[in-house]
């Protein structure tokens, strides 16, 4: 089956082709056929896309909304000049799977397309007001183009999280506040946190039940996830994704009476506040240079400079609370997971990370954390390490289309 991984944003397209079935799953051989982006959809949109073993082709064409990005990518998947193995018409497009954000209380899995889903979508837009009216727009777009006859699912961020128990869901905050507006905790990146505790699994060869381990997934975006006999027990980002650890952009926690403070004190508005903790803080506000942890270790060995320093110090030590609470939680745990760009590429943030953890059974083994493919799984403990430490690329994609696969097939879902 041919699936066409959809992730849809606010101006943007993400997506690939993933060639999938039981077998392919079973062998570990399923794999991408192409990929690419459009960037800001709207006007002079930014097109890159690549065919697997191909170089990437760029171009710039005005595209009004969605469904003409859409539209841009489904004429270059099936155009002879994109490369595309086994695939030259529509027809050979077989179902489209699309990663929806929120699916608040509505959806703890992933679901066939149909109109009563694409209204549990839309009840969830007031939790997700930029996210979700995008991935509709993806999910109405490819039924416009490819015909009903096209089957689709929805694979969300939030529903690996819908385990987590009351105690990991709430806020301490008067209890009507979540009967009426739906206030708590969601978590985010719940795919990503699944795909890894799912290779985890396989590679340690445990029923899903033995499964626990706390995974890390460290990019622009960042969270942990105690993962607890093969579920989320609880999850660092909450009723938004500016929760939990210290991001790109974001600040992750902070004490919420600062939000008055800081307008009593400049003027500022609510939403300007928001937008601060969302776009100008975390790694970025903390160095005043840059999100990018790569930039900033290359500040801190090159020039010394001290608010990068300063900046990766905090955004390590926010990963050691949640990595010692999450333990706490769970009575322990069996071992921890690296992930996400930094997560699988930056050996000193995971050696700074792990630093002084041997108190509570964490040692990482520096020459196997600074030997490793970053394309591929690696156990980076020590021997005698009592908590086992992995780096393990994510795959959100991959997952996405073997999701879609299985509910199109009606089979059930695995992990
Ligand atoms: P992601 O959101 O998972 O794609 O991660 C993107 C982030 O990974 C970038 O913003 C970088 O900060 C980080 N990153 C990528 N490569 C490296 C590297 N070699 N060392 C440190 N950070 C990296």
């Amino acid at each position: 089956m041919n699936v066409l991984v959809l992730n849809c944003g606010s101006s943007s397209v993400k997506f690939q082709i993933i060639e999938t079935d039981e077998q392919l799953i079973e062998q570990d051989s399923d794999r991408r056929l192409a990929s690419g982006i459009i960037e800001r959809i709207g006007g002079q949109a930014l097109i890159t896309f690549q065919a697997e073993g191909h170089p990437k082709e760029r171009r710039a064409e005005p595209l009004r909304d969605h469904r003409a990005a859409v539209d841009a990518i489904l004429r270059w998947i099936i155009s002879r000049s994109s490369n595309i193995n086994n695939i030259t018409s529509l027809s050979d497009i077989h179902a489209v799977g699309h990663r929806v954000v929120h699916g608040g209380e509505h959806f703890q899995k992933s679901a066939r397309v149909n109109r009563e889903v694409i209204e549990g979508i839309e009840e969830c837009i007031d939790l997700a007001p930029l996210h979700n009216p995008a991935n509709l727009k993806g999910i109405r777009a490819a039924t416009e183009l490819l015909g009903e006859g096209v089957p689709q699912a929805v694979v969300f961020d939030t529903s690996f999280h819908s385990t987590m128990p009351p105690s990991s869901y709430l806020y301490g905050i008067p209890y009507q506040l979540y009967r009426r507006y739906k206030i708590r905790r969601y978590g985010f990146h719940g795919t990503s946190h699944r795909y890894i505790a799912y290779r985890y699994r396989k590679l340690r060869n445990l029923e899903r039940e033995q499964t626990n381990i706390i995974t890390l997934h460290l990019g622009n975006g960042c969270s942990a996830c105690a993962v607890l006999q093969g579920q989320s027990f609880d999850t660092s980002m909450g009723f938004t994704p500016l929760e939990g650890l210290i991001m790109g952009t974001r600040s992750g926690n902070i004490d919420p009476s600062l939000i008055e403070f800081l307008s009593a004190k400049s003027g500022m508005t609510i939403a300007e506040i928001d937008t601060l903790l969302n776009k100008q803080s975390g790694l970025f506000g903390l160095s005043g240079l840059t999100n990018d942890m790569r930039e900033l270790l290359d500040e801190e060995a090159e020039n010394q400079d001290r608010r990068a320093t300063l900046a990766i110090d905090i955004f390590c030590q926010r990963v050691q609370q949640y990595i010692g609470g999450y333990m706490a939680e769970m009575g322990g745990t069996d071992a921890i997971a690296f992930s996400g760009g930094i997560g699988q590429n930056s050996p000193e943030v995971r050696r700074r990370i792990c630093q002084g953890l041997g108190a509570i059974g964490i040692e990482l083994d520096d020459e196997k954390n600074n030997h490793l493919n970053p394309a591929d799984s690696a156990d980076i403990g020590k021997d005698g390490s009592r908590v086992k430490v992995y780096m393990i690329p994510t795959n959100e994609e991959l997952l996405i289309a073997r999701d879609t696969f299985r509910v199109v097939a009606d089979l059930p879902r695995q992990w």
